[in-house]
């Protein structure tokens, strides 16, 4: 797992964020070509009645400033009071109080009195599956921005890891973002999700349809050579981490050997990139935890307790859990309200016990599978985990960060960094569900979401 941490570091070559600083001739292109794109969205946006919150960056808004507001800097120290956070070229210039900052004249400022503010979110656990997504490449840039500000953007979200999609698909939202085109998290994607033989071959096509989701090819693996195989090609074809459903949970429940989970988990981890995989049962769990995966995507309420030895084995192998409690309620939703608690419970005591063995929390919900988008309550019954605000917050930017990779660049609010940013209403370290009200979110220094009101 040390492998992957050290390698990800590196710039990710196939993404433009990374190619736009080189050169000033490369520079101006893109520049450019990103004018005259934003000229037509805009033009597209009037006459759809939607808002553009796409601005090219230029000379007016390379600089920044929010002024006023309390600060979390990182969820480990104390927040700065009427604060001020100076942002430059799409990085931090500067944070800290105030009356102690010099704020550039003749700069934008957001006067962010009353508000908190905090390094921007990422979701662990996203998927662009639903059928709106199908055809990215098609979709006119004003429509893809209002869906993802509805899943995504207008709850802080700033980064994502898309935990099963179509690869292809996937990649095109992420350039069209990249490119400045469309206002956008930074997107990581597993691509296809690696599922146990006989899993979903027998889904006739109407049942995707029914539920919502696109048509995908489903690679279906037995062993540790067809895993192996599997997850070559996928890595081949760019994806940034490799995800396995460990057991399914519908019959007749097959399983991935832990052999075919570890022969993947290699492949990814010799890339420098993590692994994911869906558990569902104590066994699933194990089988990955053993095989080696970096992250569970999922608490499992069907196994009830996590006993003292499953506990160990996920603390000795140092996996990261996804609780997803709120898709636990959704799960059952046609279900007596008897057995939805239950089911819910039986999640939250998981991650209570987790919490309390000091074990590492990444946040996620699994939208674009969970239709429900809101993450109000996702918050809340973490709350009810036992996570205080401060760990909550972790969950949302320092862990995901350390866990892919990522803290040389952001997750915390400092000179240097990355300025991707959220600023919310009033004070989540009293009611956590404020971290969802969001006013403004701010992407490598670009407002890519503004409230209305
Ligand atoms: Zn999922």
């Amino acid at each position: 797992m040390a492998n992957f941490r050290v390698a990800v570091d590196r710039p990710q070559s196939d993404k433009t964020w990374n190619r736009i600083p080189i050169g000033n001739v490369l520079r101006f292109d893109v520049w450019d070509r990103r004018r005259r794109i934003l000229l037509g969205s805009a033009i597209l946006a009037a006459y759809l009645g939607m808002p553009v919150f796409c601005q090219p960056r230029d000379a007016s808004d390379a600089q920044l400033v929010l002024i006023g507001g309390t600060i979390y800097v990182s969820p480990a120290e104390e927040p700065i009071r009427n604060g001020a956070v100076v942002i430059r070229d799409g990085k931090i210039a500067a944070v800290g109080r105030r009356t102690s900052l010099r704020i550039p004249r003749a700069t934008r400022t957001l006067d962010c009195t009353g508000f908190t503010i905090t390094a921007g979110f990422w979701n662990s656990h996203v998927h662009f599956m639903e059928r709106k997504w199908a055809d990215v490449a098609k979709t006119p840039a004003p429509e893809l921005t209002a869906q993802l500000q509805a899943m995504l953007t207008r709850y802080g979200i700033t980064s994502v890891f898309d935990t099963g999609s179509m690869w292809e698909n996937t990649r095109l939202l992420r350039n069209r973002i990249e490119a400045g085109e469309i206002p956008g998290p930074r997107i990581r994607s597993t691509g296809e999700i690696l599922y146990p033989k006989g899993a979903l071959s027998g889904s006739p096509p109407p049942l995707m349809d029914a539920l919502g989701f696109m048509r995908v090819q489903i690679p279906e693996v037995a062993t540790a050579t067809e895993a192996l195989t599997a997850s070559q090609k996928l890595l081949d074809a760019g994806v940034d981490g490799i995800k396995l459903y460990a057991q399914a949970f519908w019959p007749p429940r097959p399983s991935l050997p832990e052999s075919a989970i570890q022969a993947a988990v290699m492949e990814a981890h010799r890339r420098g990139k993590p692994a994911f995989a869906h558990p569902t049962s104590r066994e699933g769990l194990v089988a990955s935890v053993r095989g080696g995966v970096d992250v569970l995507v999922h608490t499992t309420p069907q196994s009830r307790r996590w006993d003292e030895t499953v506990l160990a084995a996920m603390k000795e192998s140092r996996v990261a859990v996804i609780p997803t409690l709120k898709l636990w309620k959704y799960e059952l939703r046609h279900d007596r309200m008897s057995a939805q608690e239950q089911f819910l419970n039986a999640g939250i005591g998981q991650l209570r016990d987790w919490v309390a063995a000091g074990g590492t929390v990444l946040f996620g919900t699994d939208v674009g599978y969970m239709a429900d988008y809101d993450p109000r309550e996702e918050y809340a019954l973490m709350a009810e985990a036992g996570m205080d605000f401060r760990q909550i917050l972790a969950s949302l930017t320092t862990a995901p960060v350390e866990r892919f990779g990522e803290s040389i660049q952001q997750g915390r609010i400092a000179a240097g960094l990355a300025a991707d940013l959220v600023v919310v209403s009033g004070d989540p370290s009293k009611d956590v569900r404020a971290l969802a009200a969001v006013r403004y979110t701010i992407r490598g220094g670009r407002v890519i979401y503004q409230a209305r009101n």
